[in-house]
């Protein structure tokens, strides 16, 4: 396979993964500390697992998204 259709794999394979991950964005990386994507809180915990957002944020996230507004 070329290593260009390798990469479309990879993204399409990301793609799926992110979007079954309930929307999460992905985690903010400075020297080994995790970030939330939203608002910048240290979030190594849940980094680690692939949550992009802090637990605040994503209680809000979910909040919004029950009410239809994201
Ligand atoms: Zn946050």
């Amino acid at each position: 396979m070329e290593q260009a259709e390798r990469d479309e794999e990879a993204r399409k394979e990301r793609a799926i993964t992110e979007a079954r991950r309930d929307d999460q964005p992905d985690p903010v990386w400075h020297d080994g500390v995790g970030y939330c994507a939203e608002c910048e809180a240290e979030n190594t915990a849940r980094a680690r697992v692939g949550r992009g957002r802090c637990i605040d944020c994503q209680q809000r996230y979910e909040r919004d998204r029950k009410r239809g507004l994201a």
